[in-house]
This record gives structure tokens, sequence and C-alpha cells, in this order.
């Protein structure tokens, strides 16, 4: 596979992507290319649009970058592993900082979960959606995760497929090895890795939880992490046992 270019500078855009092709940048694309990255005509840029591939692009415009040329593909389109993070919202710079990490890590859905004792009753998903295409652009990630509209915990379950794994990460399960937890479950069609408010799950949500069918309940070691401390640890294990770290295959 093509090692993504870490040098040149990466955009998002909406736009239909191939050679010879050209495309008007909006006021905060020619801001962020001229005035961020401070580039001028006849430099590259590497451009995606989550279908398309990754392509170079020469910028052009007199006073500012107004539009790109797509010159050459540079790496094909690929494809996330079907991983939902589904995770309680936090206040802002921390649902910021969760969401670019579960980007990182590879996640194709993110679904806020309202639970009891979730602090944030609204969530921003403009400013969600800002933040994936941000931790993409960075990150060389080709394909853009999906955002799901807040749910509740219980709607949450009830819409869910029954034959997804789900790994419940509970602060409250007795102390157990989770590589090997995770190592023991059978193949599934999806994974929803669930992780939840400062405070907590509540008894009853933990019990409406241990109900489910295949669920996980995951322990992330001997000590307390914070919500988003977790979310990270969680999906970093899940990726490395059942996903495309080079775990399990099978898991799709
Ligand atoms: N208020 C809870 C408490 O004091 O027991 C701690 C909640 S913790 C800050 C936030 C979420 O992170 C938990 O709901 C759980 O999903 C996850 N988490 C944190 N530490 C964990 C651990 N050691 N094992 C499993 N999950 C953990």
């Amino acid at each position: 596979m093509p090692l993504a270019d870490f040098r040149s500078p990466r955009l998002f855009t909406d736009a239909e992507l191939a050679a010879g092709r050209r495309v008007e940048l909006d006021r905060n694309q020619s801001n962020y290319l001229g005035n961020v990255l401070r580039l001028s005509a006849g430099d590259n840029v590497l451009v995606f649009n989550g279908r398309d591939g990754e392509w170079r692009a020469a910028v052009s415009g007199r006073k500012r970058p107004d539009r790109l040329e797509i010159v050459n593909q540079t790496r094909p389109q690929d494809s996330l592993r079907d991983l939902v993070y589904a995770f309680a919202p936090l206040k802002h710079a921390r649902l910021d900082y969760m969401v670019q990490k579960a980007v990182e890590m590879g996640a194709s859905t993110l679904q806020p979960v309202l639970t009891r004792l979730t602090q944030v009753s609204r969530v921003n998903g403009e400013r969600m959606r800002a933040n994936v295409v941000e931790a993409a652009e960075q990150c060389g990630i080709l394909s853009i995760a999906k955002v799901g509209e807040p749910v509740s915990l219980d709607s949450w379950l009830t819409r869910r497929d029954g034959q997804r794994l789900l790994v419940f990460c509970d602060e409250a399960v007795d102390l157990a090895d989770p590589v090997a937890a995770l190592q023991a479950e059978a193949q599934s069609q999806g994974i929803d890795v669930l992780v939840g408010p400062e405070g907590g799950f509540a008894e009853e949500e933990r019990s409406l939880l241990l109900r489910q069918p295949r669920t996980l309940r995951l322990s992330l070691g001997p000590r307390i992490l914070r919500a988003d401390t977790a979310g990270v640890a969680a999906l970093a294990l899940v990726q490395a046992v059942l996903g495309d770290w080079g775990g399990r295959t099978g898991h799709e």
C-alpha cells in the first residue's frame, strides 16, 4: 500500500476528483491554503473527498488561491473496518480531542450516546464533522468517518444489530486480560465499542447492557481512566486484536 505523503499539505473537498478537473475553492478553503498554509499559484496540495482516493493538485488564483487543477492520483480510495465508537459525549474541548483520536484510531462511525449520567445534552454535529475532517487531513486518512445523531442509550440498543459485537467498557468489571477477552470473541459483522461518561454507567444501564446479545464486558486495567483516555485505550485494543492493526480478520 503506497505510504501517505505527510510532507505535502492535505485538503478535504466534497468535489469529484479526476485528472484535469478544476475544483473551485470556497472562502474557508482559500483562506486555509492562502493564509494558514501560505500557499500560492503553482504550489501543490493533496486533495481527497473520501470517495475517489487521494490526488495531487496545483493551486491557482492571482491574488489568492481560488481553485485547484487536479493532476494525478497518488493513492487509491481505501475503506475503514466497520468499527463504531459509541460514547457518552463530553464537553467541548475534550469532545474535540476524543473525536480526533477516534478518527486516528480508525473508527468508521462516531455515535454520541446519551446515558443517565451524561453531562452534556446537546452535541454540535457540525463541529464533530469538522474535527473528523481535520483529523483525516492531518493523519493521511482517506475515508471520512460518519457522525451519528445523538441518541439515548435505550434507543441505540434497540436499533443496533444484535449480531454485532458490543464491547462494553465497564469500569466496574473485575480485572481481566482484555486481549485474551477479545481474542475469545467469535467473528462478527461489525464491532461497537461503548465508553461511558465521567460519572460512569448507572446500575440499571449496566444490567440493560449485560442483557444485550454478543456483549463483551471489557476491563481497561486496574485504574479508572478518564472517558477520553478509555476511548483511545479501548480502540487500540480492539484494532490490535480484532481490527486493522494486523489483528484477526473476519470482523469486517
Ligand atoms: N465514574 C466512574 C467511577 O468513578 O467508577 C468512572 C467512569 S470513567 C471516568 C468513564 C468511562 O470510561 C467508564 O464509563 C468506562 O466506559 C470507561 N472506563 C474507565 N476506566 C475503565 C476501566 N478501568 N475499565 C473499563 N472501562 C473503563
